[in-house]
């Protein structure tokens, strides 16, 4: 049975994971996500249902248009395949819970932020804003993850409070590098580190917000000792933030507590 639901999660994910591909490329552009359907940017062919099953479809297409053969994204089996194991682990982790529901729709928001980070180098207001509302009402419906552990939120109140405290902390902690480094880090980023807070609760928002802060470091030392980016060139720091906060919305306050045995 567990392998049935685990194969039925794993569907929804790449589902999911299509139709952020469609958020990805078009939101950035200010074009409907509704119209016009899936066509070939090469060849504009309107894409068929069997051009559109998640993976199946380019893995059986071998990454080219059935009609002009130019070539499919890589990336677009990618974000579906991510999306996929992302809400599968979360089902390992959380069951088929509320939890999981949040989760899910937590992953869902930051893989396309992180996505479209990366692809054109900003992360668009039109997702962080409504979902700063989103996070902080979940935060009083389901008492997320910060709900455990040290701040015991046992009531709505303290549910909310560990929410505001943590989108206010996270984005207070980026204002400043922003402010002195302004080639680095942009405003986006401040705003995305904000709503990481909002989604995770003080303290396990500081969990995600060191992942971030050490694997963006690491891999921006890496680029750099390899030659692969020049001093001045800007490394997307989007992806790490959601890095982190999808680590830390299933191990948040493991990773706080193992973080507190030091003292
Ligand atoms: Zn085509």
């Amino acid at each position: 049975m567990i392998y049935v639901m685990s194969f039925f999660i794993f569907l929804i994910g790449i589902a999911v994971g299509s139709f952020l591909n469609v958020v990805i490329d078009r939101l950035p552009l200010e074009q409907s996500i509704i119209t016009p359907p899936s066509h070939c940017p090469h060849c504009q062919q309107r894409l068929r249902r069997l051009d559109l099953v998640p993976v199946l479809s380019y893995l059986l297409l071998r990454g080219r248009c059935r009609y002009c053969h130019a070539p499919i994204p890589r990336y677009l089996p990618a974000i579906e395949a991510i999306t996929g194991v992302i809400f599968l682990l979360f089902f390992f982790k959380y069951d088929l819970s509320a939890l999981w529901l949040i989760s899910a729709l937590y992953s869902a928001i930051l893989i396309t932020v992180a996505a479209i980070d990366i692809k054109d180098g900003i992360i668009p207001n039109k997702i962080t804003y409504p979902a700063y509302l989103l996070a902080i009402i979940l935060s009083l419906l389901f008492l997320p993850p910060q709900g455990e552990g040290m701040f015991v939120s046992n009531s709505l109140l303290a549910a909310l409070y560990s929410s505001l405290l943590g989108g206010a902390i996270s984005f207070l902690i980026l204002f400043v590098p922003c402010l002195v480094y302004k080639e680095g880090m942009g405003w986006g980023d401040v705003k995305l580190a904000g709503l990481t807070g909002f989604m995770l609760g003080f303290p396990s928002s500081l969990a995600a917000l060191a992942i971030a802060l050490i694997s963006g470091g690491i891999m921006a030392a890496v680029l750099l000792l390899t030659g692969r980016k020049k001093r001045k060139q800007a490394i997307p720091f989007g992806p790490f933030l959601s890095l982190g906060a999808l680590a830390a919305l299933a191990w948040g306050q493991n990773i706080v507590n193992w973080y507190l045995g030091f003292f």
